[in-house]
Formats: C-alpha cells, sequence, structure tokens
C-alpha cells in the first residue's frame, strides 16, 4: 500500500516564496508536522518568486530529502499573485491550502480547516480577527481597502482576509481557468461562489524579516482589486456629468428668474450655467465611453458565464415501474455534480 509520502496526495499545501530565508525551516518543519499528524498523503509546495536571499538553495536542500516536497523556482520576481497562480498550477491534491511562509497564517488550523470543509464547504478561508505585529498603517490601510472594494463591487469580497484559505479541487480547477492576467485570487476565489465559510483567527506577527510588501505593491494589488472586481470608477464620470447638467440647468432657471426681474447678475449667472451644462455634457461623453470601456474590459477576462453547483432532475425510481407511489423523498435524485462552467 502507498504511504503517505508516496501516494498522490490527498491535501496540497502552496505557499509563495519571496526572500524568506530566515521563515522557511521554521515554516517547513511546523506545516509538515501538521501534514503528518492528520497522517493523509499530501505535498508541500514551495514558490520561489526570485529570491534574491539564500531561499532556492534551501529549498532544493530540503526537497532532496523529502519526498513530499515540491519546489518551484520561477525565472525572477513575478510578485505575490503571480508566484502563487504558479504554485497553485502544480499542486495536485484533492484539497489546497495556501498559505504565507511567513508563519502569521499558523499551518495548526489545517485540521479545523478540513473539519469545515467536510461539511461539504467549498472554501475555507481564514479571517482575521486581531492582526499583531503589524504597524497601525498598515491595519488602517487594509481596514479602509475592503471596506471601500465592498462599495465598488457586486461580488461579496469578506473583510480582512488574505490569501490564506482551504479550497476544494472543483473550485481551484475553474481558478486555474480564469485567464485574467491581473489576479487578485482572494477575489476571484469569492467570485467562483459555491459554499464558502470563514475560519476567525488571530493573526501572528512575521516570524522573522520584513514585509515583502511595501507600500507600491499594497498598492498595485488594490488598484488590480478595484480594476478586476468593478467598473464603478469608469462610470462615475457620468454621474458627475449628469449632476452638473442639472445643477447648470438650476442655474439656468435662475438666471432667467434674475433676468425677469431686472436684478443684477444675470449675466454672470448665466454665465455659470452655461459652463456647468458645458461641462457636464462632457462628462457625460465620458461617462458614456466609460460604460463601453467597461464592457470591453469585462469581455477581456474572459470569466465563464456562470457556473453551475449542480443540477437535479427528475428521474424515475424503480418502484414507479411497479406502479407503487415515489415517496417524496426518492424523486429528483440528483443526476450530476459536476461544476459545468458555460
Ligand atoms: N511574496 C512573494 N513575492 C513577492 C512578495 C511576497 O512570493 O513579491 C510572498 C512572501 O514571501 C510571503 C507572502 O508572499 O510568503 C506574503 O508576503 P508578506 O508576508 O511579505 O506580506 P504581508 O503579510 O506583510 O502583507
Ligand atoms: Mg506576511
Amino acid at each position: 500500500m502507498a504511504t503517505p509520502a508516496t501516494a498522490t496526495p490527498v491535501l496540497s499545501i502552496v505557499a509563495p516564496c519571496y526572500n524568506e530565508e530566515e521563515s522557511l525551516p521554521e515554516f517547513y518543519r511546523r506545516t509538515t508536522k501538521t501534514c503528518v499528524a492528520l497522517n493523509l498523503p499530501y505535498e508541500i509546495v514551495l514558490v520561489n518568486d526570485g529570491s534574491r536571499d539564500r531561499t532556492w538553495e534551501l529549498m532544493q536542500a530540503l526537497a532532496r530529502l523529502d519526498p513530499c516536497l515540491v519546489c518551484v523556482n520561477l525565472s525572477r520576481n513575478h510578485g505575490h499573485q503571480l508566484a502563487l497562480s504558479a504554485g497553485l498550477s502544480v499542486c495536485r491534491g484533492e484539497r489546497i491550502l495556501v498559505i504565507d511562509a511567513d508563519l502569521q497564517d499558523p499551518p495548526e488550523l489545517l485540521p479545523e480547516m478540513l473539519r469545515v470543509m467536510d461539511d461539504g464547504i467549498d472554501v475555507v478561508y481564514g479571517q482575521r480577527r486581531r492582526r499583531a505585529g503589524e504597524s497601525l498603517f498598515k491595519r488602517a490601510s487594509a481596514a479602509l481597502f475592503y471596506r471601500v472594494l465592498g462599495q465598488l463591487t457586486s461580488v461579496p469580497i469578506p473583510a480582512d482576509t488574505g490569501d490564506f484559505r482551504l479550497m476544494s479541487r472543483r473550485v481551484l480547477d475553474i481558478l486555474l481557468n480564469m485567464p485574467e492576467r491581473h489576479r487578485f485570487i482572494r477575489g476571484m476565489v469569492s467570485w467562483i461562489g459555491f459554499r464558502q465559510e470563514p475560519l476567525h483567527y488571530d493573526r501572528d506577527p512575521r516570524y522573522a524579516g520584513e514585509t515583502k510588501y511595501p507600500l507600491r505593491k499594497m498598492w498595485n494589488l488594490g488598484v488590480d482589486a478595484v480594476t478586476a472586481f468593478s467598473v464603478k470608477p469608469l462610470q462615475a464620470a457620468g454621474v458627475l456629468g449628469l449632476l452638473s447638467i442639472l445643477g447648470g440647468v438650476g442655474l439656468l432657471l435662475a438666471t432667467l428668474i434674475t433676468w425677469v426681474a431686472g436684478g443684477e447678475g444675470a449675466l454672470w449667472l448665466g454665465l455659470f450655467a452655461f459652463l456647468a451644462v458645458l461641462g457636464g455634457v462632457q462628462l457625460l461623453g465620458l461617462g458614456i465611453v466609460g460604460e463601453y470601456l467597461g464592457r470591453l474590459h469585462e469581455n477581456s477576462r474572459q470569466r465563464p458565464l456562470f457556473l453551475i453547483e449542480s443540477i437535479r432532475r427528475f428521474v424515475p425510481s424503480a418502484s414507479e415501474h411497479v406502479g407503487i407511489d415515489a415517496s417524496p423523498a426518492s424523486v429528483g435524485e440528483p443526476i450530476n455534480n459536476d461544476p459545468i462552467a458555460a
């Protein structure tokens, strides 16, 4: 019989690593300990995202000794979301845990996540209750970001989450078939749907080293998130244009009243009214261009139009063929539980 180390993995742990030489040995130790205790065939997929320190050397040394380790070396630094996508594309498990290599998200939560998944849940995402060891700026900007994103998008992307999550193979396969280039993975997983449940936890400080997410990268991730999940910024000009036109029409009425009443300043008011209407028409034009651009943008992402979770159809049961009434519980058996991407 295949041992957990040699069998096809049931469980994959995927961790992107950028300059993580200090955290990697401890991450490997704690993750391996958790996986071994589960007694399931597993693999740990480590992705070296163009590190400039000894991360790749360390990975190779570990992989020489451990058949459960898969190490992927990217050609250069591609960034967290693409490094993660690369790891997800090579993992083979039926259940896949995405986790950072800096131990901010404890691998020891995996057994609990698996238990939640046993109840038919497709995605168990870690939701942070508390974030220890992170600057006030980072916490405040993250909190603001998730609230703004929540207002802009129609896809419910849970607040205070990272990419730390356990997902089923069917969710991962759909994710891998979404070809968009700017990947905000936690949003894409939310978009996929099915049953997703949070697991609340306290986020630890980094085990070692510094954040690999400076302000510039955080900003880029935020822009990717907003542009991948909302066309509202493109529509904003149109709304402003309409408001400006309405304001201009109001001013025009005020001009007329002032003129008829023989008051002073009708000329100035008229000029303002004209400028407001003119500016509004231009903004409205931009908004109309934005509507077309938004649709083009949505088409270019080539996401599936919809995803079917399962189909139930009436299937005559054996009892009906012999003339016995089928009980309500026996009608409409599931005939297909595979997700179908249109
Ligand atoms: N990371 C990566 N490529 C990058 C930046 C980060 O693979 O360009 C990895 C990093 O090694 C870590 C994870 O992505 O495992 C999250 O990064 P980090 O912990 O620095 O982000 P933070 O938790 O501070 O937001
Ligand atoms: Mg971190």
